[in-house]
């Protein structure tokens, strides 16, 4: 089944190459294209519903939370810390704001803080392209042969933020789109195929039952996840980051609960949130109207 679905044998041409100029004089560019046929995705799954496939989720505290399936069994897990590297970032952040102003007005095209910019953006280059390879390597370690990727359609609203938060927020959200590239690339040379799935309520829904759950702070002495999932239907708990990356695989089955009803239930408990108030405006016309 593996030796039928791998996308080899690849086939490698030269393309035409190129003459440049070099501070050195003169240069050749030859290009190399790596090709080879790529079953589509959707035809994959339904010739081999237990084909192993990873799936990878960002987390709320994590540069990337991948799971490994066999079927629908884990075969492992992968997490990819960020709070270290998001850390570096809001104080690289923090001290081109200082910079800024200090000096009183957009210092744009000033030496020291374009060096700091491109430190910045090279140290997210990196990170990303780290986080990447982890990706591609642990699928690749498990014999995945597809991998489960969110689509980025949730563009951050940053609106109200102060400035650090915008441009830390705009950042992560670029990062992952930079993960993404990535893990393309390096999954198509492994000959693993990179498919895309839609995010909504991946986070939300139970991996077990399907039902509407929320994300609850549970740490004792700083030990465990920062928040864990809790499904109010049928009970389930676990490690919120992880969730996304389960939720993922039921996506790319097929098997996600229709939105409709986690839709009325994410409506439902916004609206629990502001029922007390309500209530209590009432109950003092209520007093008011016997008085009277
Ligand atoms: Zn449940």
């Amino acid at each position: 089944m593996r030796e039928q679905l791998k996308p080899l044998p690849w086939a490698i041409a030269q393309a035409s190459a190129t003459l440049y100029r070099h501070p050195d004089g003169w240069a050749a560019h030859v290009p190399f294209v790596r090709a080879g046929p790529v079953k589509k995705a959707e035809e994959q799954r339904e010739a081999n519903p237990g084909l192993p496939v990873t799936t990878v989720d960002p987390g709320e505290n994590n540069l990337a939370v991948a799971v490994a399936w066999a079927g629908r069994k884990v075969t492992g897990t992968l997490f990819v810390p960020g709070r270290a590297h998001e850390a570096r970032r809001l104080r690289r952040l923090a001290a081109i704001r200082r910079r800024q102003q200090a000096s009183g007005r957009p210092t744009r095209g000033e030496r020291s803080n374009r060096r700091r910019w491109a430190r910045l953006a090279h140290a997210e280059e990196d990170t990303a392209r780290q986080t990447a390879r982890q990706i591609v390597d642990f699928a690749k370690q498990h014999g995945s042969q597809v991998i489960v990727f969110e689509a980025l359609n949730r563009v951050p609203r940053t609106r109200r933020m102060g400035w650090t938060r915008r441009q830390n927020l705009r950042r992560s959200w670029w990062m992952r789109g930079r993960i993404l590239t990535f893990a393309r690339e390096m999954a198509l040379w492994e000959g693993i195929l990179v498919v895309l799935r839609d995010p909504a309520f991946t986070s939300k829904a139970c991996p077990d039952c399907g039902a509407y759950g929320e994300r609850v702070s549970r740490r004792a002495n700083g030990r465990g996840p920062r928040l864990t999932f809790r499904c109010p239907a049928c009970g389930f708990e676990g490690h919120a980051d992880l969730v996304g990356a389960l939720n993922l695989k039921r996506k790319r089955d097929r098997a996600f609960p229709p939105l409709g009803p986690l839709v009325a239930a994410a409506k439902e408990a916004r609206q629990a949130k502001t029922a007390p108030a309500k209530l209590e405006d009432k109950g003092a016309w209520d007093v008011r109207l016997t008085r009277g």
